[in-house]
């Protein structure tokens, strides 16, 4: 992926922990206290993959698959379960800080498509298949949060909500910011037409993130609108990651609502301050 700006990219590796596989960005190597997994679409229990490793049961998985997904999960990074937190994403940019608005259900899920958190051991996480992952953390004031950025939520500004709210309520300098832009659809296979195009279009670097095409159709690139965002919002380019991975090309390891279609699944990502 091309890119204008001096970004840090395409540092991320993938690793593997009792069998379940994710990706991770270097850029948080040698940084105590934070840990980060974009998990893919792969588990491996005594040498064979789980036909399903999915964490939303919306796309017709059963509960079954989903709750084995989740019990995985929790063994191998050595999380309970229930120090999950989870949205129901609406493709908005509400954002959800979870010590001011208490705990509901175990585990609890809250209606947005953000969460931010001081708290340690809590896991802040978000599904996505194609839409752009974006963790941050603010190292010296130790917040962490997690963002879902579809093409509503990055044109409705949710990358720079996500900034300003951390800044508000934390009191966080947006130069100490560190971004993930995790595995999402890239501009090779993310055409779109008329109401993508009009809500994008007037984006402050619209050159830079929609590539004109044929019969009114043009070619988006998600993770670079929001990595323009943060910058916007006073991230310094060095210390946002952006994977340049892209979903529906790698649907070995990502699923990916673009290619496979409706029944695809939903890979998880998460960040926690432990
Ligand atoms: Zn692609």
């Amino acid at each position: 992926m091309k890119s204008t700006s001096n970004f840090t990219e395409g540092i991320f590796r993938y690793r593997k922990r009792e069998g379940v596989e994710y990706a991770e960005s270097q850029l948080f190597d040698g940084i105590r206290g934070v840990a980060h997994a974009f998990i893919t679409r792969r588990c491996t229990v005594n040498g064979v993959d789980l036909p399903r490793f999915t964490f939303s049961s919306r796309e017709g998985d059963s509960p079954e698959i989903v709750a084995e997904s989740w019990r995985r999960l929790s063994e191998a990074f050595e999380i309970p379960a229930d120090r999950f937190i989870s949205l129901r994403q609406v493709h908005g940019t509400k954002i959800i800080v979870p010590e001011d608005v208490g705990r509901k259900g175990n585990p609890p899920v809250f209606q947005g498509d953000g969460l931010a958190t001081a708290l340690r051991g809590v896991a802040l996480s978000i599904r996505t298949a194609d839409c752009v992952p974006l963790l941050l953390f603010d190292p010296r004031r130790c917040v962490v949060a997690a963002i879902h950025a579809g093409w509503r939520g990055t044109a409705a500004g949710i990358a720079k909500a996500s900034v300003d709210l951390i800044v508000s309520r934390f009191g966080s300098d947006p130069g100490d910011l560190m971004a993930l832009l995790g595995p999402a659809v890239g501009p090779c296979c993310y055409e779109v037409d008329g109401p993508v195009i009009d809500a994008f279009k007037n984006h402050e670097r619209l050159t830079d993130i929609m590539i004109d095409g044929c019969d009114g159709k043009a070619r988006l690139d998600l993770e670079g609108a929001n990595a323009v965002q943060l910058v916007g919002a006073g991230l310094d380019p060095a210390r946002i990651d952006r994977a340049g991975i892209c979903t529906a090309c790698t649907t070995t390891h990502f699923f990916s609502h673009r290619k496979e279609g409706k029944k695809t699944g939903r890979q998880l990502n998460f960040i926690m301050l432990y």
